[in-house]
C-alpha cells in the first residue's frame, strides 16, 4: 500500500509536532507525523514532574499535561498524527517505509523532517561492570515505570552521573517516594549548575564526585554496588537499584541505515544552516541533533525548521554548495556542521569537552574573526553562538571554530 504528502515527520515529540503544527501554520497542505509508539509526546509523556512548557504555554506543566497540550495544537491544526507506526527506512526522493499494525506501507512525501530525538546510553555501552540483576535502568525506563505502569521499580536505589536529568531522577524517586541512597559522578566536578547540587543536599542524598563503579552486585534483583572513592580506597554501597543517567546519544538508527551522513561529535545526521541532512529531501530538528536540550528548545527548533521546510517546498529544492565548519581543541561539537551562502544569519548550538572560561571564535579561511562570544560554562552546558549574516568571500573556504581559554 502507498500514499502521498507534502512533509512526512518522524517522531511526535516537542520538535516533531511543533514543526508540524508551524507548518500548518504556513499553508502546507498535508503533514503527517509518524509516531512508533502508541501515544504522541515523545519523552514528555513519562517525565511527570513540571519542568516542561514555559517557552510554549508561559506556565510550568507536568510532562503528560505538556505532551497532551503540543498533539491538541498539532491536532487543531489539521495535523494527522499516526502512532503505532515506525519508520524503518528512509529512501531517496522522499520515500519512507513504515511498519504499521496492518503491515509495511510505503509513504511517498514532498520532503521529510527527522525528529527521533535521543536516548541515555545504556549499561552495555557505558561498559559497566559487575552481574546482571534486575533493577538496573536509566531514567527514562524509571520515569516510564512510574508513570505510565504506575509502578516502583525499587526504594532505595543510586543515580549514577549529574547531568540534568539526573535531577530529574533524584525528583522522580522522591516524588514517589523512594529515597536514593547516593549519587555518584566519575568526574571531579558535577556536570551541571551547582544549584543542583545544592538540591542533593537538601534532600539528604550523599554525592560521590570522583568515584569509579566497580561492580553492581546482586543475583537475582541488586543489592549493592561497590566504588571506588577519588581518595583510592574502596566503598561498597547498599540498594536495590541502579538509575544510569545522562550520556545522551540521538536515535540516529533510522538515519544511519538510511544512508545519511552522520556527524563524528554529535553522532547525528549532519546538517547545513538551511537545517538539510545529506538528502536533499531530508531535514532534521530536535534531539536528534544534539544530545540533549531542552523541550523548549527543540520546540523551538521545530518551529524553525518548519519556515526552512516550507521556503524550500515553495522555491523548489536548491543544492547549496556548504563550507564546512571545523572544530578546535576542546570543542565536542557544533550543530549546524556546515554552512552555503543565504543561510546566515543563523545560530550555531555546540558544546565544550569539559567547563571553560574564554573566548569563542568562528573564522573564515583568510583568519578573519566572523563571530565572537565570551563564554562560562559548566560541563554539559550547551553554547550558542549567533552568526551574522556572512558574504561570499567568507564562505569561500571552510570556516575554523576554536576555543581561546581564559588563564
Ligand atoms: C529521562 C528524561 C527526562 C527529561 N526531562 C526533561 C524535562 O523535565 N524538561 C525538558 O525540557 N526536557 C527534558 N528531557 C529532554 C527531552 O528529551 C527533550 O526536551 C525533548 O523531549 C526532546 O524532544 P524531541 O522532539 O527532540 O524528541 P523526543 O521527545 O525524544 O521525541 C522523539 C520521538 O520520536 C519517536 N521515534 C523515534 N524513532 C522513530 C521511528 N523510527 N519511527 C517513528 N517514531 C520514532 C520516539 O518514539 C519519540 O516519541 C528529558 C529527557 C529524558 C531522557
Amino acid at each position: 500500500m502507498s500514499e502521498a504528502c507534502d512533509v512526512a515527520i518522524v517522531g511526535a515529540g516537542p520538535a516533531g509536532l511543533a514543526c508540524a503544527t508551524e507548518l500548518r501554520r504556513l499553508g502546507v497542505g498535508r503533514i503527517v507525523v509518524l509516531e512508533r509508539f502508541d501515544e504522541a509526546g515523545g519523552m514528555a509523556r513519562h517525565c511527570a514532574h513540571p519542568l516542561w512548557g514555559m517557552r510554549e504555554f508561559r506556565r510550568f506543566l507536568g510532562g503528560p499535561a505538556y505532551a497532551r497540550r503540543l498533539v491538541a495544537r498539532a491536532l487543531a491544526a489539521g495535523v494527522e498524527i499516526r502512532t503505532g507506526t515506525t519508520v524503518t527506512r528512509i529512501r531517496p526522493h522522499g520515500r519512507l517505509e513504515l511498519a504499521t499494525r496492518d503491515g509495511a506501507m510505503i509513504l511517498d512525501a514532498a520532503r521529510i523532517v527527522l525528529a527521533t530525538g535521543a536516548r541515555e546510553q545504556t549499561r552495555a555501552q557505558r561498559l559497566a561492570p559487575g552481574m546482571r540483576p534486575l533493577g538496573v535502568m536509566n531514567t527514562a525506563a524509571l520515569q516510564a515505570f512510574l508513570t505510565l505502569e504506575q509502578r516502583r521499580p525499587f526504594r532505595r536505589p543510586v543515580i549514577i552521573g549529574s547531568e540534568l536529568v539526573a535531577f530529574s531522577a533524584l525528583l522522580s524517586c522522591t516524588r514517589h517516594g523512594m529515597r536514593p541512597a547516593a549519587l555518584v559522578e566519575t568526574e571531579d566536578r558535577p556536570r551541571s549548575r551547582g544549584v543542583f547540587m545544592a538540591l542533593c543536599r537538601l534532600l539528604g542524598v550523599p554525592v560521590l564526585m570522583g568515584a569509579t563503579l566497580l561492580s553492581i552486585d546482586g543475583a537475582a534483583r541488586v543489592s549493592g554496588l561497590r566504588l571506588r572513592l577519588r581518595d583510592g580506597s574502596e566503598r561498597a554501597l547498599a540498594c536495590d537499584g541502579v538509575v544510569f543517567s545522562g550520556r545522551f546519544t540521538p536515535e540516529a538508527a533510522l538515519a544511519r541505515d538510511s544512508g545519511l551522513t552522520l556527524d563524528p561529535g554529535t553522532q547525528g545526521p549532519l546538517i547545513d544552516a538551511g537545517w538539510r541532512s545529506s538528502d536533499r529531501h531530508v531535514f532534521a530538528a530536535g534531539n536528534v541533533l544534539h544530545p540533549v536540550e531542552t523541550g523548549g528548545r527543540c520546540w523551538a527548533e521545530g518551529r524553525h525548521v518548519a519556515r526552512r521546510v516550507a521556503q524550500d517546498l515553495s522555491q523548489g529544492s536548491r543544492r547549496r554548495e556548504a563550507v564546512d565548519i571545523l572544530l578546535g581543541d576542546g570543542l565536542r561539537y557544533v550543530v549546524p556542521q556546515r554552512i552555503a551562502a543565504g543561510q546566515t544569519p543563523c545560530t550555531l548550538v555546540l558544546r565544550a569537552n569539559g567547563a571553560l572560561r574564554g573566548r569563542l571564535v568562528l573564522s573564515d579561511g583568510a583568519g578573519r574573526e566572523l563571530a565572537v562570544a565570551s563564554l562560562r560554562s559548566h560541563p554539559e552546558q550547551s553554547l550558542r553562538l549567533q552568526v551574522p549574516a556572512l558574504d561570499r568571500a567568507a564562505l569561500a573556504g571552510d570556516l575554523c571554530l576554536r576555543l581561546e581559554r581564559e588563564g
